[in-house]
């Protein structure tokens, strides 16, 4: 009770959750953490949702790797197997750090010398700090010799940002979310951000409150936010491109287009116009199922106002046409110039803490830090001359081609640190045969994560609250994450871990702690050239880009000019590419997926926190009651849901707020793991998965 919350220390630090980025406090008692409470964070002025404030107690978990660990000789790596709940650590014995890291380093050294280097991957962390991240990258670009390194930012918002680098030349978002305070008109397109971005919801549901911003939901799903919008646009999934070419056909002939701003800072516009005549909103009602007339009222809405703000989720990113979708919501802010001004702009919510800083820092097989291309010569010989070593000019492959590569026997070894793609990567049963087959796997995690159960070498790493480091959140804020209390047993540092490996691959890395791996990010990096340690510190937080010490950062880009060759933005038309699978007589329903508000991506976090699994603690499939009836099945009933990849059983939950025709399941239950499921099918520009969208069917019965 009360003794046990009053705390020994206090701890400033922040959400090891979403992307919102909350400051919060960590009260530790006899080296645990007993409390958190939220701080004034530019992102959270105090609010946590309930994963910052409840979901704290999970590095303290009994289940968490305490020692090294190294796979028993002759057990093999079953695709098809599961975890033995009753004994998980059964296929490893334990091992010394020194026995480990080099049992680690001699795999990866052996597969360079047997197959070459690019028989190698790594995927690093969104959890992680920028500065694990950076090191990430920088280990398999220079000891690796390969850019074969990505995480989940490519299940996430990787059309969004080839979109963005296309058409404004920035990937990161052009305003902050408080800033719908300052919106007449918020669009929210496919993102449920109650649920998965909790905190940022309060300011939308603040600002509306307020009476001076009206909300747009746009989502086939009338999720709680919908109670909030003045307008709600239940379109069909899969007709995103359909919808928003409606809604700028009548911004273009309607007389709607804000002249000036297409002609002073934008390109490709005429090609925009001319592609956009045929998408007339009575020719697309019948197509995304929303009437004409309010495709046309959403649209004079939208362009009418002083200002309007866009942001969405994975509801737009996750398909075989993300890229287009993102290409459609540019050309909206662009035609009518509802950007580079307060409470206007583009805001992908960024689904990870970190997932905008691993990005920013390289972690992503095309380009080193800061965005430069790897196949940009300049580029590669500013990083040549800083890391003191020959750089591969090739980009590397990405999540969903490494798995394919490693399927195929080109990828023979793998470096995974914090990523779960056994259960995160779409079609899940094809992604654990990529890492069964491995012949070298090294698994660095808090936990026995069915990926982990493929690993040859497994090391046990930190929380988040065991580490100090630098985070990047969805607006652009760079803030500290504070250490708290200690790793248990002889787990260790992310940051030790991965100079170990680097040392072991004759890499000469001596970084004596997270500052001085920031001071070398700083140097490489102009948009954070003008952040020091020191300043993030006194101030608590700081926004890039910052040129220098003395600018304040900029929540607020785009004012003047786009950070392109010419200084303008180019819009890009797009047309209707349908969904890769579309529901047929044998798979009749449509599979979306998902996150729910008590778990974070696939649990292996949150399923550990006490009060968050306690609330959620069992795998459902939301469907229609009318598609329930239709199966001669009740809420709480256990339901199979089978696609052409895999099958799964969970409980029926009734929600009249799923599309007829559709179901929707969150993807953080290993004991019906929706990714089994899931079509792996790739946007070709951003080579995202269609995790949105996929053909099954469903009926009554099955075992949990
Ligand atoms: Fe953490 Fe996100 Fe919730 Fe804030 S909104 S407390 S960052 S999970």
């Amino acid at each position: 009770g009360a003794a046990l919350l009053e705390a020994d220390r206090r701890v400033d630090s922040g959400c090891p959750y979403c992307g919102v980025g909350c400051q919060l406090t960590y009260h530790v008692k006899d080296g645990k953490i007993v409390k958190v409470t939220g701080r004034d964070g530019p992102a959270n002025h105090g609010r946590l949702c309930v994963k910052g404030r409840y979901g704290f107690d999970y590095p303290a978990h009994r289940q968490r790797l305490t020692q090294p660990l190294i796979r028993k000789p002759g057990i093999a790596k079953d695709p098809q197997g599961e975890l033995d709940p009753a004994d998980p650590l059964a296929a490893f014995r334990p091992a010394s750090w020194e026995e480990a890291l080099d049992f680690a380093a001699d795999g990866l050294k052996r597969i360079i010398a047997e197959h070459g280097k690019h028989a190698l991957a790594g995927f690093g962390s969104a959890k992680g700090s920028n500065e694990e991240a950076y090191l990430f990258q920088k280990l398999v670009r220079t000891g690796f010799g390969t850019n074969n390194v990505d995480h989940c930012t490519r299940l996430c918002h990787a059309s969004s940002v080839v979109a963005l680098l296309e058409g404004v030349g920035s990937g990161a978002v052009s305003n902050p979310v408080a800033d719908v305070q300052h919106a007449e008109v918020v669009v929210v397109i496919g993102s449920n951000p109650i649920v998965n971005h909790p905190v940022a919801a309060t300011f939308i549901k603040n600002a509306v409150k307020k009476g001076t911003t009206q909300l747009i939901l746009m989502d086939p799903r009338r999720t709680e936010l919908a109670r909030h919008a003045a307008y709600h646009l239940p379109f069909r999934p899969d007709s995103d491109v359909a919808l928003l070419n409606a809604l700028l056909h009548v911004i273009v002939t309607e007389g709607l287009v804000d002249e000036e701003f297409v002609r002073l800072r934008t390109e490709n516009y005429e090609a925009l116009k001319q592609n956009v005549l045929a998408y007339s909103p009575e020719a697309m009602a019948p197509i995304c199922g929303i009437d004409a007339r309010t495709l046309r009222e959403v649209a004079r809405l939208y362009a009418r106002s002083r200002a309007s703000m866009i942001l969405w989720g994975m509801g737009v990113s996750q398909h075989v046409h993300g890229t287009d979708n993102v290409r459609c919501l540019i050309a909206l802010a662009m035609v009518t110039g509802q950007i580079g001004r307060p409470g206007t702009g583009l805001h992908p919510l960024r689904g990870q803490n970190n997932v905008q800083g691993a990005s920013d820092v390289g972690l992503i097989p095309m380009c080193f830090p800061d965005y430069l291309r790897v196949d940009d010569e300049a580029a590669r010989a500013k990083f040549e001359r800083l890391w003191g070593v020959p750089l591969d000019g090739q980009p590397g492959l990405t999540v969903v081609e490494i798995i394919d590569a490693a399927c195929a026997g080109r990828i023979k070894g793998m470096y995974i640190e914090g990523e779960n793609p056994a259960m995160s990567d779409p079609n899940s049963n094809h992604a654990r045969e990529g890492l069964a087959s491995l012949e070298h796997l090294i698994v660095q995690d808090l936990f026995m994560t069915e990926t982990a159960y493929f690993a040859d070498v497994i090391l046990p790493a930190s929380a988040y609250a065991e580490k100090t480091g630098t985070f990047t959140n969805t607006d652009r804020i760079v803030q500290i994450g504070r250490q708290a209390v200690t790793p248990p047993g002889e787990a260790r540092q992310d940051l030790w871990i991965i100079q170990e490996i680097a040392r072991r691959l004759g890499l000469d890395w001596n970084y004596q702690g997270p500052r001085e791996v920031f001071e070398e990010m700083r140097s490489a990096m102009p948009s954070i050239a003008g952040i020091s340690w020191e300043r993030l510190e006194r101030e608590g937080h700081v926004t890039y880009p910052c040129a220098s010490e003395t600018d304040p950062g900029q929540p607020v880009i785009f004012t003047e000019r786009f950070p392109t060759p010419s200084g303008r933005a180019r819009i890009v038309p797009a047309d209707i590419i349908p969904a890769d699978e579309r529901p047929d007589a044998d798979y009749p329903l449509v599979l979306i997926t998902g996150r729910q508000l008590e778990h974070w991506h696939t649990g292996s976090m949150t399923r550990r926190a006490s009060v968050l699994d306690a609330i959620e603690p069992a795998p459902t499939v939301s469907v229609h009651p009318l598609d329930l009836e239709g199966i001669g099945a009740e809420a709480g009933d256990v339901l199979t849901v089978e696609s052409r990849r895999g099958r799964i059983a969970l409980f029926a939950r009734a929600d009249d707020g799923i599309p007829r025709g559709s179901v929707f399941i969150p993807f953080c239950y290993y004991e019906a793991a929706a990714n089994r499921l899931t079509n792996q099918a790739l946007d070709p520009y951003a080579k995202i998965a269609e995790l949105k969208y996929c053909a099954v069917r469903v009926r009554k019965g099955g075992t949990v």
